[in-house]
This record gives C-alpha cells, sequence and structure tokens, in this order.
C-alpha cells in the first residue's frame, strides 16, 4: 500500500490497490552475478571430472533433502544454488565421466549444455510457427537426413529420444499396412493381424511400442540371431511366410543397427531386399548405430541404412548432446504426417503472422515442444560432423583394443565377438561353476562402482552372464581401458581369496 502510494498511482475507489507480481528478478545486476558463478563453477565441474569418481553413493541426509515439503514461500537463488552444490551436484550417474561405461548413453557436452541455456532463455515452444527456432529445427531435421542418406524429401521430428523415435517410425508403419483407416477405425478392425518382425537381440521399446499402439507383444516376431548376434535371414523368412499361412499380415521388419547387448548390426542391405520382396516396412532402430554413417572407417557397417521407410537416429548417443534428443525419419513424408496430424481450429493456420509456418507438432504426439534442435545444432557447427565421425570411429578402436586386452589375459574371456563399441567378457579363473561365476562377476562390477573407478553393467549373451563396456564416450582414453583390466583382475582375485577364507 505504502508503495504503491509512493508510486504516486491514482486509487480507485472499491479497489484494493496492489502491486502486479513476477517471477522476473528485483535486481538484474545480481543475477548476473550469480549467474557468472554457475557458469564458472560448471566449466570448472567438467573441467576436473576425470579427478571424481565415476559414481557414489548419496548419504542418508542427501537423499532425506529431497523429501522436504513443497516450498510454501520463496528463498534466494543464491541459497538454492548452494544448495545444489551440496546434494546435487556431487551425486550423478556418471555418464560424462571418462570411465563411464554402463548401458549406453551420451557424455554430453559443453556447448550443448549451452545451447539447452540459450534455448530456455528464448522459451520458444517448438510445437511449429513462424519464428526462428522452428527453421533451425527443421535444419536439424535435415542434417540428420543427410548424416544417414537419406533423401531430402523424406520428413522427420526431432522427439525425446530413440523410444520415442522408434514408436513414430513404428506407428507409421502400422498405419501404412493396415489397409484401412487405423486411425479412424482403430485396431480392432484390421482384417488380419498385422506382425512386425525383430530379433531376439532388439531393444525393449519395441514391445511397448507394441503394447502401446493396440498390436500386442505377441505380434512383435522375436527371429532368433546368429553367432554373430544378427537376425537369421532364413528364419526370418520361415516366420514370414509361416505367420502368412496362418492368416496373419506380416507388416515390417525392425532392423536394429548395433544391438544394446553386443553392438551387433543387422544384414541392412539383405532386409532391405527382403523387406522390398515381401512387401514389408523396413524400420531401422539406428538408436546406436545409424550415426556410424559419418565414421570414415566404419560407414561400410551401416551399408543400406538409407534404403529403410523409418530410421530413428539418437543424437544424445553418439552425438553427446545433453538429454534428451532423439530423431524420426521416415520416407515418405506424406504418410509421416498423415499418421498424427489432427488440426484443431484454435490452431488453423493464418495467412501472415506467427501462424502462417506449418505446425512440427503434425508429426509426432507432442503439441508443445521443446527446442531441442539448438544443443545439437550448435556442436555439430563447433566440431563439424567430421570430428564427431572420428570419435565414433576413435570408440569403436578402443572397443577393439580392449576386446585385445582381454583376449591377452589368461583370467578374462570375451564372451561375445566385438563388433563396434561394445565389450562382452567376464572374469574366468579356472573351476568355478556358472552361477558362482555369474555372482563374482557382479561382485566386480558392484564394487567397480562403489569405489567410483568405472561404471560397467551387465548382461546375457546366448545363455552366458558378462560384464558389459559400451564406450559411447569421447572423454575415454586407452589408459582407462588398461586400467580397467587391472582393476578387474585386482577385485576378481581379492572377491575370491576372501570368498576361500569365508
Ligand atoms: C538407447 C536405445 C534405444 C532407446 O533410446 P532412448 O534414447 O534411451 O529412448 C532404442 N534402441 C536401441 C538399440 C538403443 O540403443
Amino acid at each position: 500500500m505504502e508503495k504503491y502510494e509512493a508510486a504516486g498511482l491514482p486509487s480507485i475507489p472499491g479497489i484494493r490497490p496492489q502491486f502486479e507480481e513476477t517471477l522476473d528478478p528485483d535486481d538484474w545486476t545480481a543475477v548476473r552475478a550469480l549467474s557468472h558463478q554457475i557458469i564458472d563453477d560448471a566449466v570448472d565441474y567438467l573441467r576436473d571430472v576425470r579427478s571424481r569418481p565415476v559414481w557414489r553413493a548419496m548419504p542418508e541426509e542427501v537423499k532425506a533433502s529431497f523429501e522436504q515439503a513443497l516450498p510454501r514461500s520463496g528463498a534466494s537463488v543464491e541459497s538454492i544454488y548452494h544448495e545444489l552444490a551440496g546434494n546435487l551436484l556431487p551425486f550423478p550417474l556418471g555418464n560424462v565421466h571418462p570411465r563411464f561405461w554402463s548401458w549406453y548413453m551420451g557424455a554430453s557436452n559443453f556447448t550443448g549444455a549451452l545451447g539447452d541455456f540459450l534455448a530456455a532463455i528464448q522459451g520458444s515452444n517448438l510445437g511449429g510457427g513462424n519464428h526462428a527456432a522452428a527453421l533451425m529445427d527443421q535444419q536439424v531435421v535435415n542434417w540428420c537426413k543427410e548424416m544417414t542418406g537419406f533423401p531430402v524429401s523424406a520428413s522427420g521430428t526431432l522427439v525425446s529420444g530413440g523410444s520415442m523415435a522408434n514408436l513414430i517410425g513404428l506407428t507409421v508403419a502400422r498405419n501404412a499396412k493396415a489397409g484401412i483407416d487405423v486411425r479412424e477405425h482403430g485396431v480392432a478392425a484390421i482384417e488380419r493381424p498385422l506382425c512386425f518382425y525383430g530379433s531376439d537381440q532388439m531393444h525393449s521399446c519395441h514391445r511397448k511400442a507394441m503394447e502401446a499402439l493396440g498390436m500386442g507383444n505377441r505380434a512383435l516376431r522375436r527371429i532368433p540371431t546368429d553367432a554373430e548376434l544378427r537376425i537369421d535371414l532364413v528364419a526370418l523368412r520361415v516366420a514370414i511366410a509361416e505367420d502368412r499361412a496362418a492368416g496373419f499380415q506380416p507388416a515390417c521388419v525392425i532392423a536394429t543397427a548395433g544391438t544394446v547387448n553386443t553392438g551387433a548390426i543387422d544384414d541392412l542391405m539383405a532386409l532391405a531386399d527382403l523387406a522390398a520382396e515381401e512387401n514389408l516396412w523396413l524400420h531401422v532402430d539406428g538408436c546406436i548405430g545409424a550415426l556410424v554413417a559419418i565414421a570414415p572407417d566404419n560407414a561400410y557397417r551401416v551399408a543400406g541404412i538409407a534404403r529403410a521407410d523409418s530410421i530413428a537416429v539418437d543424437p544424445h548417443k553418439w552425438l553427446h548432446a545433453p538429454f534428451e534428443v532423439g530423431c524420426a525419419l521416415v520416407r515418405d513424408a506424406a504418410a509421416h504426417r498423415g499418421a498424427f496430424a489432427v488440426t484443431p481450429e484454435y490452431l488453423e493456420p493464418t495467412p501472415r503472422g506467427i501462424a502462417s509456418a506449418p505446425w512440427l507438432y503434425e508429426y509426432g504426439l507432442q503439441t508443445s515442444r521443446g527446442f531441442r534442435a539448438l544443443k545439437v545444432w550448435m556442436a555439430l557447427k563447433e566440431h563439424g560432423v567430421e570430428k564427431f565421425g572420428r570419435l565414433i570411429d576413435q570408440n569403436i578402436a578402443q572397443g577393439h583394443y580392449l576386446s585385445g586386452l582381454i583376449e591377452s589375459e589368461p583370467l578374462l574371456e570375451l564372451v561375445a565377438p566385438t563388433n563396434i563399441n561394445i565389450v562382452c567378457f567376464r572374469y574366468h579363473p579356472k573351476g568355478i561353476a556358472e552361477e558362482a561365476l555369474k555372482a563374482l562377476n557382479i561382485e566386480i562390477m558392484l564394487r567397480l562402482q562403489e569405489a567410483g573407478i568405472a561404471a560397467l553393467s551387465d548382461t546375457t549373451v546366448h545363455g552366458a552372464h558378462c560384464l558389459r563396456v559400451a564406450i559411447c564416450n569421447y572423454r575415454t582414453r586407452r589408459d582407462d581401458l588398461d586400467l580397467l583390466v587391472k582393476e578387474i583382475i585386482q577385485l576378481g582375485h581379492q572377491v575370491l581369496s576372501a570368498s576361500r577364507s569365508a
């Protein structure tokens, strides 16, 4: 009230004078100083990443700090940042560290982080519209087409990651092959039930997609793999013929370019021929391997990828974009738009102005969309695609280097052939039964994590449990892999002798 009167504003009878509130700070100068501090700390955080543990367990008081009640009133950004410096930043998942090789993810990058920051500062909604960020979104999609050799006439959309990119591809495949207007009538109206095919090594997101698309898990046929963990083409042909004979409608082959387990790449040329002969949609799950197409020494491994009807690309893996960003590419742009476009009246385009450009939300399930393109665009501009290609070659060479170390170490055993950057192996001293071997390897893996030395994961390949190193990391050096082998031998010895003396 006092503040109001001091501002000399007229009072309106019956209306309680009041200042409007805002989220903007009272003092932009203080914000500037704190922001500079945050940037300085962030630079140090990344510069010193190698000197920190890959991961560490959170103390109880840190865990408890995330149980505070909903704040009812505010606090200074300084105090909030101080809190994060104590309970958030020291406890990462670990994937920015040079010795993080679990599952399969990228290592993020500083320029990409600036991109995310600037995207949030501009704050644009990429649902579409006539503005610069929308053009950049389309440009990054076009760059993804170029990197995989897809034609410019194809369409595409940036999504949250590989799982969503696969869902988009499989949705268009289902609609294109249904033989009816499945959007209008639903899957129940499809005359002969659709079957999709992938190898027994395909990613779990395809199952989720089949379930969400109403086709069900059983309609996703798992085809056995050969010794190299690639889809067995003979078994695939047999399954297709049997399904046709039984009244099903074979609709789509999901090829995997880079399996999660071992990095196996299905024979894309042969699958493209088969899909053409059998009139099937060819979707390539290229979350790991599509970008091998930009790596000069290894591009031959994904020959044929550009013959796909749709491809899932995952820039937060081998382009190391900060989470999240995936990209779905569809050769038939009309089929892509036809699978998703709905234009309610409140979103009708206008002849001029903000709504005069095509809506980007017509190519997927989201309406509001984040500005994911900027982080990818900035890092590609900074380094150029050739450097990203060389880094992919470097990771693949490191995978083969590690598998050489394993082969020359009698206590270690390769469990699957190393194809690209994923190495499956186990610690295997003589005379230990399978079950005990599994427990021993899991113990080694957990001790490596808990000591903050390295992060690996584990899996089972053709029935054998193993440790798994996936090198999708531009900070990894060969001496990190030397250290890993040394530590595993030491830990294995420790665990074994402790269990023998117990
Ligand atoms: C990572 C991955 C996915 C899922 O991608 P997200 O980005 O994690 O959603 C799908 N398929 C394969 C082969 C993958 O490696």
